[in-house]
């Protein structure tokens, strides 16, 4: 096992603050969630019954809550549900309770930064298949040809991070049978499902025969703008669920109650939120799109996310790691180099830089009129 190193995320932060950048870096929203949620976690670490230890599995309001909403969604009934220290525990979790050492393991390219130390901590064998830029797609003939007779789970995000991509549904139906005919595990990071501005999320779950083989992950954070709780869950058959959580004790046994509690509650009463947020994200995408474009970036697709990617080399800087160090202090804008989602940084994406669209309106202004003026 090779042992990560610090995240780009951990990086680029720290550069903005040095420095008094815009960070359109790291992805979180510079406002809170709804305030009858923060609330209800207010309500709960004053309840003087929700401070200790949670159930391994979740507190029962929150396990009902997302298998409410598992339902409600997508019309799906899991057998079980675990609740996890956010998606990235959930993802650790199932990875390492669900490939040995010596299998293989499919991935896509760019993809989230956890994805590859988690698989190297499993002993598993990575393989990439990539999304196609300028539109992202996936060359279902370039999955087939990564799976192999040791492939033992297939691991992606959609809606993806970082190029805001959402897989259609002839790209679901063709991972399914993928996953069907060699017999592979799904594992899917659904942590931006509600964020989606065109086309529609279609959990893999969903498809004919792969409830029996999906794990479905997805947390709080995005959903409700409480990225720092990190409530997250994963639902499907009982013995993946069991295999992960198997891990999962063990990582972190189970804790945040209260916030568990609230979680359950904005689940069950969502007021409209997500919705509402999709709206706005939708608005700010294109906002940060057309100040890109008069900015001299070329802009990618995005469908959905907190995130864009754009292209630097129309404006003469084809390393977007270089730019990236460079752009807090020469125009005060954070962003992130798409080269830290993938194996070879020297590839297609090596000009990309991923921008956060997640905050206020006045503040993408002020990122746009700096990135203007610096061009
Ligand atoms: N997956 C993806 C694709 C993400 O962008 C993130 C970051 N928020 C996570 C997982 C981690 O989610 P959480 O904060 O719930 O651990
Ligand atoms: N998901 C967030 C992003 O992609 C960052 C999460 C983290 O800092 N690990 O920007």
């Amino acid at each position: 096992m090779t042992a990560p190193t610090t995240t780009i995320f951990t990086t680029m932060t720290a550069l903005a603050e040095e420095t008094g950048a815009i960070n359109l870096g790291q992805g979180f929203p510079d406002e809170d969630g709804p305030a009858e949620v923060a609330d209800a976690a207010v309500a709960a670490l004053r309840s003087g019954t929700r401070n200790q230890y949670a159930p391994l599995g979740g507190v029962p309001e929150l396990r009902e809550a997302i298998l409410e909403h598992q339902r409600r969604q997508y019309g799906l009934e899991p057998a079980a549900v675990q609740v996890t220290f956010g998606a990235t525990e959930a993802l650790a979790s199932a990875v390492l309770g669900l490939v040995r050492p010596g299998e293989e393991m499919v991935i896509l390219d760019p993809c989230y930064d956890s994805y590859a130390p988690i698989a190297r901590m499993a002993g598993a064998t990575l393989r990439r298949v990539p999304l196609h830029p300028p539109d992202w797609r996936l060359d279902l003939d370039e999955l087939a040809a990564a799976i192999t007779p040791r492939t033992r789970l297939l691991l992606f995000n959609s809606p993806h991070n970082p190029t805001g991509r959402v897989l259609d549904r002839a790209e679901l139906e063709g991972i399914a049978a993928l996953c069907r005919d060699n017999d592979v595990i799904a594992v899917t990071d659904e942590v931006y499902e509600h964020l989606v501005f065109e086309g529609e999320h279609i959990p893999l779950a969903t498809l004919p025969g792969m409830g029996e083989r999906t794990v479905t992950i997805s947390s709080i954070g995005k959903t409700f703008s409480f990225t720092g709780w990190k409530i997250g869950w994963a639902t499907g058959p009982a013995e993946l669920i069991a295999a992960l959580r198997g891990v999962k004790q063990f990582l972190s046994f189970a804790g945040g109650t209260p916030l568990q509690a609230a979680a359950a509650a904005a689940l069950a009463h969502d007021g409209g939120y997500p919705a509402r947020l999709r709206d706005e994200l939708h608005a700010k995408r294109d906002r940060l799109a057309d100040g890109l474009r008069a900015a001299g970036f070329g802009v990618l697709a995005c469908q959905g996310t907190y995130f864009i990617c754009a292209d630097a080399s129309p404006l003469g800087h084809p390393d977007a790691e270089a730019l990236s160090l460079r752009l807090p202090h020469e125009a005060g804008v954070v962003v992130i180099p798409v080269s830290a989602f993938v194996e070879d940084p020297a590839g297609p994406t090596r000009s990309l830089v991923r921008f956060a669209f997640c905050k206020r309106e006045s503040v993408l202004d002020e990122a746009i009129g700096r990135l203007r003026e610096w061009a």
